[in-house]
Parts: structure tokens; C-alpha cells; sequence
């Protein structure tokens, strides 16, 4: 450990460590700070989709950015199996999002004419790539290059390559407490402090409170989500399959991973029975087969969603050197790569996209005042 360093970064998901990546990369020494084990938390819990078309409905600044996010990946797996030879799990197979009904094959045929890149494939298309799907499905809407990756093992390799660029990392500390003085940056640990001449806040669905400390509404919305896996002993499909209310997600290891239920404002641990039934009886509606594999895990995470629905990339409004990076909600692992490069450029003062600064900018939740997107459960 050392006493000072470029950049504290307040959180160790994978929000964090693609931060601390960037920047070693780079040259900025950033060290990583977690009041746990690093990657234990929504990061942990999440299924790894890159959802670039499943979150939205018309090609906007957001869009562009989660595109990017996701194209980012391409590079990003080969630098990271070299650096670490960790391969963090990029799926080719793409992404379907099917419509059991007509209304929704309305809307994802709307969705279509938004979206020139992706397939629409007719109900015996979509039979004949997944055959378990019952007769009644309406079309699917196929996104070939929205895959997934493996989030905790991505978090892993961040983590790796940024400590071999030079980064640091202390876990199981705490951070209680950030002050400035005379441009210098104390991050008060639970039995240390060190100095920082920056600071970013990357602390999930625990950031608000770095919002209260430096006089700003606390605008983190938290949203629970849980999930469970199955291990088939044959083959269903190889794509992953995101339905109106739930997803399944095929793993190159065999496990299916099923989510997943979202609970506003509850920031409890633990998996609910009635949680898990309530996913159960969704996917077992439409795939009764499922339910004769055998069960391997469940768990549950909290999703760090914002007031307005947006993440929060950017520097305070009035506190110079200090960031935030967080309000990814359900898009975190999609966006780590593009929130990583996105805030080194912000330390470095480099180029950045407006639109990118303007969208995700800490300033506009000030300037929007009571904002307010409806988290569904
Ligand atoms: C069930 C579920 C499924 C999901 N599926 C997907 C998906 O398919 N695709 C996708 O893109 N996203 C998905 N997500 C969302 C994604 O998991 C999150 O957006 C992402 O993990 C957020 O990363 P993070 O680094 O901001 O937060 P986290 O992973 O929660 O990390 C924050 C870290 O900060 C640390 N911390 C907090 N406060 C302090 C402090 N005071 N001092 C030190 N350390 C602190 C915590 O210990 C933690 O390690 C899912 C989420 C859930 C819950």
C-alpha cells in the first residue's frame, strides 16, 4: 500500500476495476478500494447479458454508448486473455428476444424498424433454433451481436490486468470518509487513511451516501433482483433468450441462469421463496421441460439504478476531483468497459463525447430536480 496515489476508487464491482484498468493502462496509478472481497456484490449476481437492443426501444446517445460498450468487448477479451490468460467468457451466439403474444410482437416489430441491424424471425424460425419453445410463440426479434460474458470472471481479469499495469487494490477496508484539503484528496480508511489527488465513487447501489457527504441529493434507487441456475443434462439452445418477464441464459460451462425478479427499494440479502417461485412459474409456463433438470443455485444481488433511469459518469458540480461512476441499474456489466474508458478520459482530460458528458453528467440530476423513472417490479 502506498500512501498516495493518482486516483481512489471507491468500490471494487466491476464498475471499479474496469476504472482502475483504464487508467494503469494508461499510466494514472489508481488503487481500488473495498469494504469486502472485490466483485461480491450486484456484480456477482448478475446473468452477464450485453443487452445493447433488449433496454432499448430507439437508436438515442444511450443507445450508442451501451454499442459501444459492447463492441469494446471484442478488444477487451483478447487483451485480457493475453495480459491474464483468463478468457472471460464472450458469447458468439447473440441474443433473441422472443414475443409469446401479438401484442409484444408488435412492439418488437417496432423495435425492428428502429434497429436495421437486427433479424426478425417468423414463429417456425425461431421454433427451429429453439426447439423446446411452444407452438404459441409469435416471432423473436434476433440480435446476433448482443452476447454475454461471464461477469464475475470479467471482474477478475479487470482486476488482474490493472495489478499488472501497476494498480493496487485493499480489500475488507472500509472507506468512511473522503475530505479535501488544499487540492488533496484523504480517504479515511477503517484502520488507515491514504491521499488521492482524485477520487471516484463506484460503490453500487451503496453509492448514495457519497452523494449526501458532498451536498447532493441522494438520487441511487436500489432494485433487487434474484435469480437461479439449472444444469440440463441435454442441450436446449445456445442463445440467450430474454422473454417480457424473465431471461434464460445459456453458459459455456452448461448452466442455465434464470432471472430474474426486480424489487424497488429493497436493499435486503438473501433469496425469497416467494421470489423464486414467481420466476419459476414464468419460465415453467412457457418451458415445462425445465422442470425435470436439476436445480444447481440461486442467489440474489441489488442493482444500482439512479432517479432518472441513467447512469452517473462524471465529475461533482462543485467538487472539483471528485467523480461518480454509478447508476448502472441492470445495464453494469454491458457498460463497464465504455464507463471505464469514459471516466479515464474524464481524469486524463481527454476527449470526451458531449452527448456522453451531457447524458451522464451528476450536474443534470441537480438541474432536473425531483426526476423520477419507475423501476417495475
Ligand atoms: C440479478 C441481477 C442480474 C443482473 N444481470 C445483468 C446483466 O445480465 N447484464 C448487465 O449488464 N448487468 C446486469 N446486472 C446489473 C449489474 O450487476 C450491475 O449494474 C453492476 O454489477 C454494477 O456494478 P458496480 O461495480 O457499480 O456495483 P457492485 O458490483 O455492487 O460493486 C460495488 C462495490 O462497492 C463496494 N463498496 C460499497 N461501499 C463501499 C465503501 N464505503 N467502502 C468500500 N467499498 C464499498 C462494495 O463492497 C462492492 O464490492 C444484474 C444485476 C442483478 C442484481
Amino acid at each position: 500500500m502506498k500512501e498516495h496515489y493518482d486516483v481512489a476508487i471507491i468500490g471494487g464491482g466491476i464498475i471499479g476495476h474496469s476504472i482502475s484498468y483504464y487508467l494503469n493502462k494508461s499510466g494514472v496509478r489508481a488503487v481500488v478500494l473495498d469494504k469486502q472481497v472485490s466483485g461480491q456484490k450486484a456484480t456477482k449476481a448478475a446473468a452477464g447479458m450485453l443487452g445493447v437492443h433488449t433496454e432499448h426501444q430507439a437508436s438515442d446517445a444511450y443507445h450508442q454508448f451501451c454499442e459501444k460498450s459492447r463492441d469494446l468487448y471484442q478488444s477487451l477479451w483478447k487483451e485480457l486473455h493475453e495480459l491474464t490468460a483468463i478468457d472471460i467468457g464472450l458469447s458468439p451466439f447473440g441474443m433473441m428476444e422472443v414475443a409469446m403474444d401479438e401484442t409484444h410482437k408488435r412492439e418488437l416489430l417496432e423495435k425492428k424498424h428502429a434497429f436495421a441491424s437486427l433479424e426478425w424471425l417468423k414463429a417456425k424460425q425461431v421454433r427451429e433454433k429453439v426447439p423446446a419453445l411452444p407452438p404459441g410463440v409469435s416471432g423473436a426479434l434476433f440480435m446476433t451481436k448482443d452476447g454475454h460474458v461471464e461477469p464475475t470472471v470479467t471482474c477478475e481479469a479487470l482486476k488482474r490486468a490493472a495489478l499488472l499495469y501497476g494498480g493496487d487494490l485493499l480489500e475488507n477496508t472500509n472507506v468512511l470518509e473522503v475530505t479535501k484539503t488544499e487540492g488533496i484528496f484523504t480517504v479515511q480508511l477503517e484502520n488507515a487513511s491514504i491521499t488521492a489527488s482524485q477520487v471516484v465513487a463506484a460503490s453500487g447501489a451503496d453509492s448514495g451516501r457519497w452523494f449526501e457527504a458532498t451536498g447532493m441529493d441522494n438520487p441511487i434507487k436500489a432494485v433487487k433482483g434474484e435469480c437461479f441456475s439449472i444444469k440440463p443434462r441435454k442441450h436446449y439452445f445456445k442463445e440467450a433468450l430474454f422473454f417480457k418477464d424473465f431471461y434464460i441464459v445459456p453458459k459455456p460451462d452448461g448452466r442455465y441462469i434464470v432471472g430474474a425478479t426486480s424489487k424497488p427499494d429493497d436493499l435486503s440479502s438473501g433469496t425469497t421463496a416467494g421470489g423464486l417461485a414467481d420466476l419459476m412459474s414464468r419460465v415453467f409456463a412457457v418451458f415445462p421441460e425445465l422442470k425435470e433438470e436439476p436445480m444447481q443455485e440461486f442467489w440474489s444481488g441489488v442493482r444500482p439504478g439512479s432517479a432518472d433511469g441513467l447512469p452517473i459518469i462524471g465529475e461533482h458540480p462543485t467538487l472539483t476531483g471528485f467523480y461518480f461512476a454509478t447508476g448502472h441499474y441492470r445495464n453494469g456489466i454491458l457498460l463497464a468497459p465504455a464507463t471505464g474508458q469514459m471516466m479515464k478520459d474524464l481524469i486524463m482530460k481527454q476527449d470526451v463525447h458531449q452527448a456522453f458528458r451531457e447524458l451522464f453528467s451528476p450536474e443534470r440530476l441537480d438541474r432536473k430536480g425531483a426526476s423520477s423513472y419507475e423501476y417495475s417490479t
